[in-house]
């Protein structure tokens, strides 16, 4: 066996991270502020497995793209089950919605990692965190007014300013059939130019050469037909409603008929928001749109629906490239701290007397020496400390110190240990800093 200084420490597989706290504050600040504007518009909380049947996604989303005929994370499990690690959340809340046949509408919005296996970049993991909603029932376009205005809520909300709204439609069974096979006609006569995978599988699913990332499909599809110009009556309808709600919602949006997301499952509206400020090629932070024929598809009645998702580590990015400080809308700092050297339990009864009444408390483990507690106060960022000795534990008292105001600080004042609370309270309402009670959020609203 070798010796264990010749093994290297593991570490995060490629295409993954740790997010530690404070990062993983921002992370919080995102999912909260997600769950608020959801919540508000009565989305509810829905969480599905990070694993599904194989077959749903190859089903769903569509063998032709990447997503899955690429990506996916598949495994077999000891059962011999064919399984595949979630590319994303939208068909397994479909899948969840033809299982379970709640009522119509039926709003729900998630936050979870995905699993794509890509090559990993700035912006681009193999595993990444979404957080999305998704309404089943309504066909009208007021959902998805509803649907890309919940999205622009939520970038504004988090201070993003620079974004570009691109919105397009895709049509619907009626009139895709025959845009699809104009488009094969076209890129059929330019076959030789296009990339050697589309020479190849042109055929089988024209649209997904418009989404191809390599330069020479890129350059034949500049030509090419646009569903746009294809829609029938009725798409077109829903599509003029769509831009007319946008506009009156005061949404700033460009129509952009060259807009194709990677999923297959997409009819009518679909729609990209891009964070300007990330001047690179993964700077979609958003996007989402209509899967009309999607709940059927995977085996239950007619029924239409909208969705949108948002990658947290793209967003966070596009945050810091605006200069966005989220760190100081984060989780909220602690109250306060407790330094014991009366070597008892008398401490651990304090922490949990501020805690039980709502506060915000931590302490120090083992029996450091009070310059070490004081260092470890210190770097908790709490404004307040307290401190409990022998003879404060004989007096019944605590004292009670501010912390951050330099070293040796002579405003130590001793307090009576059954009005602890209440001092603090009072100190933290005179710093500003407001306490927080045991029933609220949190985070800073
Ligand atoms: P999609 O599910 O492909 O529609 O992607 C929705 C959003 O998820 C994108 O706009 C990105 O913000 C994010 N996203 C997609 N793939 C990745 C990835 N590999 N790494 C990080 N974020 C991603």
């Amino acid at each position: 066996m070798p010796a264990a200084s010749s093994f290297s420490a593991f570490q995060a597989p490629s295409g993954t991270r740790d997010v530690l706290p404070p990062e993983s504050g921002q992370w919080e600040l995102l999912m909260a502020t997600f769950a608020r504007i959801a919540h508000g518009a009565n989305y509810g909380l829905i969480l599905t497995p990070i694993f599904e049947d194989f077959g749903l996604f190859h089903r769903g989303i569509g063998v032709a793209t990447d997503v899955v005929g690429k990506e996916m994370y598949e495994l077999t499990d000891k059962g011999g089950r064919h399984l595949a690690l979630r590319p994303e959340v939208t068909a397994s809340v479909v899948r969840a919605f033809v299982q379970h046949r709640p009522t119509l509408p039926w709003k729900v919005f998630y936050c979870g990692p995905n699993f794509r296996y890509e090559r990993p970049q700035a912006g681009r993991y193999r595993q990444f965190y979404q957080v999305g909603l998704e309404a089943l029932g309504p066909d009208d376009p007021v959902l998805d007014v509803e649907i890309i205005e919940l999205a622009w809520d939520y970038f504004a909300a988090l201070g993003l300013t620079r974004l570009d709204l691109r919105i397009n439609s895709l049509g619907d069974d009626q009139c895709r059939p025959a845009y699809r096979e104009m488009l094969r006609a076209y890129l059929a006569e330019r076959r030789s130019r296009l990339c050697p995978e589309h020479q190849e599988r042109l055929d089988d699913n024209p649209l997904r050469v418009l989404d191809c990332k390599k330069e020479p499909c890129r350059e034949v599809v500049t030509g090419a037909p646009v569903q746009l110009d294809t829609l029938c009556g009725a798409c077109a309808q829903h599509f003029g409603l769509v831009r007319d709600g946008l506009t009156r919602a005061g949404v700033a949006f460009r129509v952009d008929p060259r807009l194709v997301r990677g999923l297959d499952y997409y009819t009518r509206t679909t729609f990209e928001i891009s964070a300007l400020a990330l001047n690179s090629a993964q700077d979609a932070i958003g996007g989402g749109g209509r899967y009309d024929t999607l709940v059927e598809s995977l085996g239950g009645p007619p029924t239409p629906g909208m969705g949108f998702s948002s990658g947290l580590e793209r967003t966070l990015l596009a945050c810091g490239a605006e200069g966005i400080d989220l760190d100081s809308q984060g989780p909220v700092p602690l109250d306060v701290f407790v330094v014991d050297v009366a070597g008892g339990s008398d401490g651990a009864d304090v922490t949990r007397q501020l805690r039980r009444a709502g506060l915000r408390a931590d302490q120090a483990f083992g029996s450091r020496s009070l310059k070490g507690q004081f260092k470890a106060a210190d770097r908790s960022g709490a404004p307040l400390a307290v401190v409990i000795g022998p003879d404060e534990v004989a007096a019944g008292t605590i004292g009670l110190r501010r912390m951050r105001t330099g070293a040796g600080d002579e405003r130590q004042v001793s307090v009576a240990r059954v009005d602890v609370v209440a001092r603090i309270v009072e100190e933290l309402a005179q710093s500003n800093t407001e306490p927080v009670k045991a029933d609220e959020k949190t985070m800073r609203q």
